[in-house]
């Protein structure tokens, strides 16, 4: 089989290396990872191990292989290096129930098996840098961040089920991606899914199509953690809805664990049926909230280090500053100057990130709402809000709203009709000549223009 190395020689060799690591990662790890692996053969020093999933082969690759070779060098230093590829020994209509004989021949303990068939069936991947550890905390998603290491951590169902639901960007998928990760590295035995919604339609609907269902129903059966992402994408479409509900209920029944995020609330979610929405009321429900000036930076700062780039903290202040929108957009802005200053090979600026930027940093700026530049020229000046909309022609009132038109007209993309009619339904001519009055007043009056400077910057954040 080997160079030089006979077939009983290789097994015995492996035998070794099988008994080391059963010693070093215990026996459940042991008997769900590498008892499954069947060796090959060796050629050249690689040697080819071969398991039944794509699952087991990611999982091994990430956190065995290395391991495995080492200690196989260590009994036969001719092997340098494994190579771990999927075969499943098995003709793929029999997937599921695989004979006694089968399971014998790929040495895979039955849970071991179901466990992984069941995951490569059903979940997404997970994304390897969506961890506990990764994740920045701070107020607004402290709360969403201790109830998923409640439920990581947990030896039994508490909550069921968590909810988390939060705007677009802010952390639910790494969150959950967390919390799978987590529980699966802690215990590889329990079946762990995770999949979006939508996913969850897409599959419901093919098995009506295929008149598969009750196979479908059975998938989900043996699963010990189920997260499922955006459950707003099932809205409105009964039949799915229906379905959730019933393996909803089942798992819950069962007491397996459920892990759910949304957009909204259960209660603000539309196209939501009644009993479900209050089903889903019933465990623990968490919201991240819009992110916060130091909680951009820390991510920033935790950011750069991942990538080990050096970025001044200045350029991070500004970058936490100006884009606000949420923590993916963060992200990429990071990314974008970094790979910037990576290609022309010069350093960080406030020029060039500005440069690099200017049309994230022009869509955040316009981000602005009209409704913002009315409250704060209204505090400003000391007048109600209210006096924004109303007919009511003193200058202690015309000119703030003068002021606050003016700068909607700088500060959003908003026409001046649009400005108008956000004002009390004010004519778009209004709109034009208090733009021209407030121009006129800051040529002359220094103080006037101060004011309104400063409301810029204070608007622009
Ligand atoms: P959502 O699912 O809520 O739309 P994601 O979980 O996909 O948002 O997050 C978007 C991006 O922002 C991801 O790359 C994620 O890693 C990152 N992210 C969000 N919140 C945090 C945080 N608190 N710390 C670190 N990274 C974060
Ligand atoms: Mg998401």
């Amino acid at each position: 089989m080997t160079d030089g190395t006979t077939g009983g020689q290789l097994h015995a060799e492996w035998d070794r290396v099988c008994g080391r690591m059963r010693t070093e990662i215990g026996e459940a790890a042991y008997r769900s990872w590498v008892a499954p692996m069947t060796v090959r053969g060796v050629h050249d020093g690689l040697a080819r191990i071969s398991v039944p999933t794509r699952f087991m082969r990611d999982w091994i690759v990430a956190h065995y292989a290395d391991r495995l070779q080492s200690l196989w060098n260590d009994e036969d230093n001719a092997v340098h290096s494994i190579e771990i590829f999927i075969q499943s020994d098995r003709p793929a209509a029999a997937a599921d129930q695989e004979s006694p004989s089968r399971r014998q021949a790929t040495k895979v303990p039955a849970k071991a098996a179901t466990t992984a068939n069941v995951v490569d069936q059903i979940s997404a991947s997970l994304d390897s840098r969506f961890t506990f550890k990764n994740f920045v905390v701070d107020k607004p998603n402290e709360f969403a961040y201790a109830a998923s290491r409640r439920i990581a951590e947990a030896q039994s169902v508490t909550f069921n089920p968590l909810f988390l639901y939060g705007g677009v960007g802010l952390g639910k998928t790494h969150l959950m991606h967390a919390l799978a990760w987590h529980i699966r590295e802690r215990d590889p035995s329990r079946t762990v899914i995770y999949i979006s919604a939508e996913k969850f339609m897409y599959r419901f609907i093919r098995a009506l199509r295929e008149q598969n269902t009750v196979s479908f129903k059975e998938q989900f059966r043996s699963v010990d953690v189920m997260l499922i992402d955006d459950v707003q994408f099932i809205a409105g479409k009964n039949s799915t809805q229906e379905e959730f509900f019933h393996t909803f209920n089942a798992l819950v029944d069962q007491g397996r664990q459920i892990v759910i995020s949304a957009d909204k609330s259960p209660s603000d979610l539309e196209g939501i049926e009644e009993r479900l929405k209050s089903r889903l009321n019933c465990g623990l429900v968490a919201d991240i909230h819009a992110t916060t000036y130091e909680l951009r930076l820390g991510i920033l700062q935790s950011k750069a280090e991942q990538m080990s780039v050096k970025v001044a903290t200045k350029i991070m202040e500004f970058l936490a500053h100006k884009i606000t929108a949420n923590v993916r957009e963060l992200e990429g802005a990071l990314n974008r100057v970094v790979a910037h200053s990576e290609l022309v090979g010069r350093d960080i600026t406030l020029e060039t990130t500005k440069e690099v930027l200017h049309d994230l940093l022009r869509a955040n700026d316009r981000r602005v709402t009209i409704e913002e530049i009315q409250k704060r020229v209204a505090a400003h000046f000391n007048i109600r809000m209210s006096d924004m909309h109303s007919a009511r022609r003193a200058r202690s009132v015309a000119r703030p709203r003068q002021v606050a038109m003016y700068l909607a007209k700088q500060l959003t993309s908003r026409s001046l009709p649009e400005i108008g009619r956000k004002f009390g339904g004010r004519d778009h001519t209004t709109v034009m000549h208090a733009v021209r009055k407030v121009d006129e007043l800051r040529d002359h009056d220094s103080g006037f223009a101060e004011d309104v400077e400063l409301l810029r910057r204070m608007l622009e954040g």
